[in-house]
């Protein structure tokens, strides 16, 4: 492991966790009833210069993953859609920063580290979720501009976003050689939000099932040149994927710090659950869990801020993230069975850090898709023991 907080780092950790005990916490369980996007709450992210941790330097941000990675932490031990809303200021301007011309990094990126404007990832279409190179959307050229036809779905923040990237076709017969990633303003004439997803959690974040038809966009829009978008979405996701793994590690550590001041409280037997052994060792597990998961995301952010992040350390990216993702599943979940039948009531937290943790599973590739990655770079060398 070589990676090492800086006074940097320190600093946004510091600002993220008061952030998340001042203003998140009590807001939590309302964004929830709610399911409304939480406009305060991105207010205070903007107000904290918290949108723009990944995004370089010179165009306002920290140019850090592991700064993100600890303020999303900090962020989810409350409020899990909280910190998706830190996560999104990254996987909407990453594939600018990867794949953006100058002129496209000047136009989008200062003012989305400025809060000023917000975007959303646009990968997923109904025939194509994990199997990316299925997509069907499709861009033309058409003079100065491009014309874009097609359907994303279950969009995180797609309904609240002033852009879009989106990934499509400008050549269906090449397969993955053929894609295409562009800008899209939501304002766009032939964009629009055909529906809001119910689901079963984070329901401060909707999201959004966006329809493209017709819709043009000038050619100054395309990122990077035609046929780039199958890398730059790779590349997106796998930088961003350790991150969803610290929405998972900061959940996990608030369902435990529930869990254990519930365990000092709680009597059966005629002495507090915490004393119970049974009780001591789900929580020593639980620890041990969060302590392993920590490092491997810190490790694979700082691979990332070392520019390390290219086919060959994929495997280090999606270990932070399958490992961390489904440790707050089960932390989640041991941490309501500690709680008995209050664990279900929504008079606490953890029936909601249990909903929300399940959706980590699946975003940004599934758990199965993280071990295809992994096995792929056991198999090809990548990784080696022995
Ligand atoms: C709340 C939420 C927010 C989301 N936000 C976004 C977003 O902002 N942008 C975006 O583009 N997408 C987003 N998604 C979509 C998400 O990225 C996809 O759901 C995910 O990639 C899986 O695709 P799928 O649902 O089509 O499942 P499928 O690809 O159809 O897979 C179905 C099941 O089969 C498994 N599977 C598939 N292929 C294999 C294989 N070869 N071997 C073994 N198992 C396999 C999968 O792991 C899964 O369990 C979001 C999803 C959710 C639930």
């Amino acid at each position: 492991m070589d990676y090492e907080l800086t006074e940097t780092h320190k600093l946004i950790r510091d600002t993220a966790r008061r952030i998340a005990r001042e203003r998140v916490q009590p807001r939590a369980a309302q964004i929830d009833e709610e399911g409304q996007y939480p406009e305060d709450i991105f207010a205070v992210f903007r107000e904290a210069g918290l949108l723009g941790l990944t995004i370089p330097v010179e165009y306002g941000g920290a140019a850090s993953f592991l700064a993100l990675a600890l303020a999303v932490e900090e962020t989810a031990k409350y409020c899990c859609a909280s910190g998706l809303i830190l996560l999104l200021s990254a996987l909407s301007t990453q594939s600018i920063v990867i794949g953006g011309s100058e002129e496209q990094r000047q136009a989008w990126l200062p003012r989305s580290a400025a809060g000023e404007i917000r975007g959303a990832f646009c990968l997923t279409e109904p025939n194509a979720g994990s199997d990316v190179a299925a997509i069907e959307s499709r861009a033309r050229r058409d003079g100065d501009e491009y014309v874009i036809d097609g359907e994303k779905m279950f969009i995180s923040g797609g309904s609240v976003a002033h852009f879009v990237v989106t990934f499509v076709k400008t050549d269906p017969a090449a397969g993955s050689r053929g894609f295409s990633a562009f800008i899209v303003p939501t304002d766009s004439p032939g964009f629009s939000v055909a529906r809001l997803d119910r689901k079963m959690g984070v329901t401060g974040v909707p999201t959004a099932n966006l329809v493209f038809q017709d819709c043009r966009v000038p050619v100054a829009n395309l990122i990077g040149e035609e046929g780039r978008g199958f890398r730059i979405a790779m590349l997106t996701m796998s930088t961003c994927r350790p991150v969803v793994g610290a929405r998972g590690l900061g959940l996990a550590q608030g369902a435990l710090a529930y869990a254990l001041e519930f365990a000092r409280e709680r009597r059966t037997f005629g002495r507090p659950i915490l004393e119970h052994q049974a009780i001591q060792f789900m929580l020593a597990d639980m620890a041990t869990q969060i302590e392993a998961a920590r490092h491997l995301i810190y490790h694979a952010c700082s691979l990332i801020d070392q520019g390390k992040y290219e086919r060959q350390y994929a495997p280090y990216l999606s270990f932070a993230k399958v490992f961390a993702t489904e440790m707050a599943v089960k932390v989640s979940s041991d941490a309501l069975q500690i709680l008995g039948a209050q664990g279900y009531m929504k008079d606490h937290p953890l029936e909601r850090h249990y909903r929300d943790a399940r959706q980590l599973m699946i975003v940004e590739g599934t758990s199965q898709v993280q071990r295809m990655i992994i096995a792929r770079g056991l198999a090809e060398g990548d990784i080696v023991y022995g």
